[in-house]
Formats: C-alpha cells, structure tokens, sequence
C-alpha cells in the first residue's frame, strides 16, 4: 500500500489506516490553486478561513479512535471532506458507497457542499450535516467514536454524553489561536479516561453555546 507519506509515517502502524490513506485521493479535496501542495504533508487553505487538516494528524487522530468496522463515527467540523472521507475508507465493508455509518457535522453550508462532491466523487456517502458541532446529533447517539476536527475552548458536554459506552473520542481542546491539546477520551463504565496525543494547532471550533459553563466539561485526566 503506497501513499505519499507512506515513508515518513513509522508511528502509523495500523494496516487499516494505512490502506485508507492509500485509498482515498487527497487532491479531490484540495481547492484547485492548491494542487501542486496536495500531496505534501501540511495542513493547506480551503477558503472561507479553513483549513484542511495535516494529513499525519489526521492520521494520528484515525489510528487513536481505534476503529471498528461497524462502528458509529460522528465527525465535527466537516472541512474539506478529507477525514470523513478517512473514516469511511477505515470502517468500510466492502459496501459499494461506504459512509452510512458515518456522520460529518459543519457549520458552514459552502464547505459542506464542496465536501459532499469531492465525497461522492470518490466513492463516499456519510451523512453530511449542517449546524453547531459543539451539540452533537442526538438522533445517531450514541457514537462509538467521535472526532472532533476544530478546537473548542473546553469538551463539550454533549459530545461526551453522546458517547457509547466502551467509545473514545479524539479532540483538540484550547484557546483559539494558540497550540491545543490533543485528547484522547475514553468512556468505560461512564467514566472518563483521558490521555494527551500532543500538542497540535486548529482552527477554532466557534459556538456560542460554550458561553455557558454549563455546557463544558473538565478533562479528568
Ligand atoms: N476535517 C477537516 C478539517 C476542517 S477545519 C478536513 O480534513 O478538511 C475545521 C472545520 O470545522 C471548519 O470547516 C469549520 O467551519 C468547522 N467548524 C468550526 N466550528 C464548528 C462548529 N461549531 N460546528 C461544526 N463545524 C464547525
């Protein structure tokens, strides 16, 4: 399995994630200006002040959520398409359209639009949705993972209670504009465990719901 940085990746060891990364054509999800840099490992603009992600984050935050193939996967922060597209390739089972496990939540409709081609353009159908991340989607929890591919200033609370037991979730949390910290959660018997992947820097998760104090969590690591 090749991909461009395969080489450079020795702590991707999962043969799942790996196989993903070969599949999936990042440059379907790189804004046309930008092709020539599609296939470095920097994260790159995809308008509207967003990013698409690093691709050794992303896999770094693929191989954390230790996928299953049946597994429930919400995403916040759609961006590009590019992790979804990830997580499909990761939990798919040799449907023809992998995805229907999948659930991607954006708050800005253009994004989301320019995602859902490049998704179905190369063979993936999640379910893309619009709104505020920072609530989750009730209607699919709970989850057996949730990635969280913006960073919110603290965990919020319903994406902790949209947690399957047994689930992990991999998030940045931070002040905006500074480095965040890389969490990976885990719920076992309603508790939470909590380990730091590292220092990494995303855009803002925006949501006025953090406001209140009442919709954050502490990390109790
Ligand atoms: N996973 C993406 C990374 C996109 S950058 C990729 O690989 O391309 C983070 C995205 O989170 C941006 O598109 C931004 O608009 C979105 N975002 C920010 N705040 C959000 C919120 N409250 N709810 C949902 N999406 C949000």
């Amino acid at each position: 399995m090749s991909f461009p940085w395969a080489d450079q990746w020795p702590e991707i060891t999962d043969e799942a994630v790996r196989t993903a990364f070969a599949e999936v054509p990042r440059e379907r999800f790189v804004p046309a200006q930008f092709q020539d840099e599609a296939h470095k490992d920097r994260a790159l603009p995809i308008g509207e002040n967003q990013t698409i992600s690093q691709p050794l984050v992303v896999a770094v935050m693929t191989q954390a959520s230790a996928l299953r193939p049946d597994d429930r996967i919400l995403e916040i922060g759609t961006g590009s398409g590019y992790q979804t597209a990830i997580l499909c390739a990761v939990t798919a089972q040799g449907e023809q359209r992998p995805g229907a496990n999948i659930y991607s939540m954006e708050r800005l409709p253009s994004l989301s639009g320019t995602a859902r081609q490049a998704l179905h353009a190369s063979g993936y159908a999640p379910h893309l949705l619009l709104g505020d991340g920072a609530a989750g989607y009730p209607p699919a929890a709970p989850y057996n993972a949730i990635v969280v591919t913006a960073a919110p200033p603290c965990l919020p609370r319903a994406l902790w209670e949209q947690l399957a037991e047994g689930g992990c979730m991999v998030i940045p949390i931070g002040p905006r504009d500074e480095r965040q910290t890389l969490w990976l959660l885990t719920k076992a018997r309603g508790r939470m465990a909590a380990r730091s992947l590292g220092l990494v820097r995303f855009v803002p998760l925006l949501s006025p719901l953090l406001y209140d104090p009442a919709r954050c969590m502490e990390i109790e690591a």
